[in-house]
Parts: C-alpha cells; structure tokens; sequence
C-alpha cells in the first residue's frame, strides 16, 4: 500500500517550502523535481521532516508512492512546462486523481486545461498561493477554482497547512475552472498599487523632504500600528532600516530603481480593460514599473529636462500626517478597483466570486495581508450586493476623512514635481465615480459628430443623431 497522502512536484522556492508545510502537518508527501540533484539537496535539508517525505526520482515512482485517489500539486514554472508536465503525467494517473495546479498560471490557461481534461481526466484545479517563501512554508494565503467536490477532496490539507487569521484559515474555494488563478491574479494585481502607492510617499519623503531612511523608517513603523498596519507597511519600515554591510549605507539606497515584473499586474490591468471594469490604479502601477525599468531613457530625459523641486515639499507641521491620510486613501481606491474587477469577472464568467470569503483569506498569508482587509471582509458582510466598496459605509467614512489629505498632498506633489501616477488616478477615479452626470455627453456628440454613432437624449429613449451636419 503506498505510503504517501500527498504528491509535490517541484522542488523550488513554493515547492520546497511546500511539501515541507504538508509534512509539517504530519501529511507524508512524495516529492518529485525534474532536475534529481535538486531532490538529494532538499532532502538533505529537510531534517527530521524527512521521515514523512518520499523522495522520488521518477514521475512513476512518484505515482506509486501516493496512495489513490492522488491529489498532486503541481509546483513549477508556469506556462508550457505546466502543459508538459501534464503531458508526462496524464497517462500514469487515474481518472480520478487530482492534479492541482499551484503555481502563477493565466487564469486562461486553467480554464483551458480544466476544460481539456473534464472528460479524460485527471480531475484538476487551478490554486493561486501567495505568501512567497515564507508564506509556502508556515502558512499562505490559498485561492482555488475548479469542481467543488474536488475541492473538498484536498481541503484538510490545505486548511491546514494556510495561515490562520484569528483562527480562521485563509484558504477556500472561489470558483469554477479559472476562479482561483484569477482570483491570485487581481491579487498581484492590487499587489502593484499598494506597493506603487507607498514607493511614491517614499519618493516624496526621499526627494521632496530630503528624509534619511531611518527616518523614513520611523515613520513607516509608526504607520504600522494605525489603519495602514500591513505587511507591506512593516517590510517597507525593515528595508529602510537595514545597512548594507558593503559599503556601509543604507541597502535601499544601493538597488537600481528598475522593478521586475513577471505579469499578473499586466494581467489584472488588461482583465479590466478587456471586461470594461476599470481599475487605474493598477494600470498607472504597471505603467509606473515599466517606465521605471527605461533607465537609459529617465537618464536621457533628466539631462534635457531637469529635475524640479529637489527638497520642497512642505505642507507645514502636519505634513506626515497628510501623507499617511493619503496613502490610506489611495489604498482604499486600489482596493475598491481590484474588488470590482472581480465583481464584473464573476459575472462575466459566471463564477460567483464570493467577494467577503475572498477579502478574509487574504487577511493573513499573503503579500497585501493587513488589518484593512478584515474591515473589507466585514464591509462585504454586511453590505454584500454592494456594487463597489466606496459605496459602503465604512469606507465612504474613510473617503470624507481622507480626502483633504489626498488632495493636499498630490497638490503639492504635482507643484513641486513629485511623480505620484498611481496615487492621483486615485482621486481622478473618486471625483468621476460620485459625479451622476459626467462629461461622456460630449464624447458621445462628438462620436456621432465623426462617426454617426448615435446618442441617447437626456428627455427620450433610443438611438438620436444631433444636427451637426445640416448645412452639408
Ligand atoms: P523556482 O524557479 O524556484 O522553481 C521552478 C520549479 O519549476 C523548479 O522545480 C523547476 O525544476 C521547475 N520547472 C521549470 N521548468 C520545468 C519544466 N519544463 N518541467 C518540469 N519542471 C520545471 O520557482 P518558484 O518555486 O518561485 O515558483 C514556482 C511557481 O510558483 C511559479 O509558477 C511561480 O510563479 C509561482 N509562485 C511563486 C511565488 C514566489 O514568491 N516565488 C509566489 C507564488 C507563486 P528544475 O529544478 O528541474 O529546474
């Protein structure tokens, strides 16, 4: 009878951190890596937890060691390798084992690969994880999509192996084929902003204050223990404080402004954009990070153009505080925009996101982890057919109490010359959201002006034409 509840194959960073969590659970797990050297180092490293772990060499022996029917997780590179491995396993597995699909993958290519294996099998499920390393080790965040039933199949385990908030796990399902990909995707997605957001007050902090980065640091821990409190918020207050023991400065002042994107932010930006639910914040996020990676083009442009406003921001004694009000409140349109896409997905392909569940198991695990989510998850609760978190009212609260603050704020940064593009689309998407009557009535004249492309009038149904061209 074989030994194994559990199969793991991927041996890197999520994979290793992983099977080490399952065993640590007291679940024996088989593990497989393609490249074997890597399996002799991780067992070698796991110590005691090594009893519980099968180390396999071979996809077969990795198949004989889980007893049937076997949930496997699938741990590697997203895109063509999760195929290929697909591939090699599907004619060593039953029709009714549980291939789970962990890693990054496009929430389009889980629905194709539920879809291409619901006859044939194996069972999948597509499963977005964040925590990084260390979450994968001693407890992530965990979204999945697929069947229900299979679901229920594997979920001990991994409710017992994600973090726990208050006790609760943050791990469930959300959704049919690709929910639980794009679900980690508009994750990574508000991911972006949140971490766009903070750069930026550190940028006016850093340039327009001329603050050390301990003092930075300062600051950010103070933030931490008010409405800010987060992950994010802690790491950044970590970073600005640590040295670097080569040259002796502050190791944040020695890394190349140039940010790595591996694309779930893209994807979460061009997911609005094709299901018209917009989400600028992410957008100006991507953006920001792109532009950011055109270093030789910034140092082009800084010689033609200068760089204005070195040391003048200054809103008076208050300015910390008018900072921290700020980015609370680009927070809350980050999130409201990330929470949307996810209303108009679910609707789009019929999945039924269930937005509290979502906000609660990413309260604890994941990369945006923060006391601010449990109050999104409460504001769903109470108000769950709201069609956008800004309308519910603990946040509209939050809206009236930061909105000087905001505006102040970006004022003064686009005065002195601070670039700010994910914080100011924030108060460019509050002030056209709660505007009933906008400006769209003159694109709509001038399309039909160009174009013929009708109109409805504010006094009649149907499709009008105005009277442009009556001279012609
Ligand atoms: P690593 O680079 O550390 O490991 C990659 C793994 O994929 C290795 O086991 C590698 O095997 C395997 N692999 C690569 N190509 C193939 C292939 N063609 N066939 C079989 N196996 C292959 O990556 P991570 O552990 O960081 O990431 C794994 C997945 O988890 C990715 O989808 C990633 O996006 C996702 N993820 C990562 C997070 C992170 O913080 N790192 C957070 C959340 C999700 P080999 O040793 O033979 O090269």
């Amino acid at each position: 009878m074989p030994a194994a509840e559990i199969g793991v194959i991927g041996l890197g960073v999520m994979g290793a951190n992983l099977a080490l969590n399952i065993s640590d659970h007291g679940y024996e797990v088989a593990v497989y890596n393609r490249t074997v050297a890597k399996t002799r180092a991780f067992m070698a490293e796991a110590g005691a937890l090594s009893e519980k772990i099968i180390a396999c060499d071979t996809l077969e022996a990795l198949v004989d060691a889980i007893r049937p029917p076997r949930p496997i997780i699938l741990m590697i590179k997203a895109g063509d390798p999760v195929d290929q491995q697909i591939a090699a396993l599907q004619p060593l597995l039953d029709r009714d084992d549980l291939l789970i699909d962990a890693g990054n993958a496009n929430f389009r290519d889980t629905i194709r690969r539920f879809k291409a294996l619901e006859d044939s099998g194996p069972t999948f499920l597509g499963m977005g994880v964040s925590g990084g390393e260390e979450g994968a080790r001693h407890g992530p965040s965990i979204m999945v999509g697929g069947k229900r039933d299979s679901w229920q199949r594997i979920e001990d385990v991994l409710t017992a192996i994600s973090a726990k908030y208050e006790g609760e796990p943050c791990a469930a399902w959300v959704g049919e084929d690709g929910a639980g990909h794009f679900v980690k995707t508009i994750h990574n997605g508000i991911e972006y902003a949140d971490m766009q957001m903070i750069a930026e007050i550190y940028g006016i902090m850093r340039d327009g204050m001329q603050m050390e980065p301990a003092a930075m640091a300062g600051v950010f821990a103070a933030w931490n223990d008010g409405p800010l409190d987060s992950y994010l918020i802690e790491i950044t207050a970590d970073i600005l404080q640590t040295q670097d023991d080569e040259s002796g400065k502050p190791m944040v002042d020695m890394i190349v402004d140039a940010a790595g994107q591996k694309g779930t932010g893209r994807w979460s930006a061009i997911e609005s954009l094709r299901i018209a639910a917009p989400a600028p914040a992410i957008e100006a996020a991507v953006g920001a990070r792109s532009l950011s990676a055109m270093i030789d083009l910034r140092t082009k442009a800084e010689a033609v153009l200068g760089v204005p406003g070195q040391g003048e921001f200054d809103l008076g004694a208050t300015t910390l505080d008018l900072l921290e009000k700020a980015l609370l409140a680009g927070k809350v349109a980050a999130y409201a925009q990330g929470f949307s896409v996810m209303a108009a997905a679910s609707k789009e392909y019929g999945w039924h996101l269930p937005l509290p569940v979502i906000a609660r198991i990413w309260r604890a695990g994941c990369i945006i982890r923060s006391r601010f989510l449990d109050d999104i998850a409460s504001a769903f609760t109470a108000t769950p057919d709201v069609d956008n978190l800004l309308l519910t009212p603990e946040f509209a609260q939050i809206v009236t109490d930061t909105d000087r603050a905001l505006r102040a704020v970006l004022a003064e940064a686009i005065r002195k010359g601070q670039p700010v593009p994910a914080l100011a689309s924030a108060v460019a998407y509050f002030d056209q959201l709660r505007r009933s009557r906008g400006t769209a009535n003159l694109i709509q004249a001038q399309r039909d002006y160009f174009g013929a492309h009708g109109f409805v009038r504010t006094d009649a149904e149907g499709e009008a034409h105005g009277p442009w061209h009556s001279e012609e």
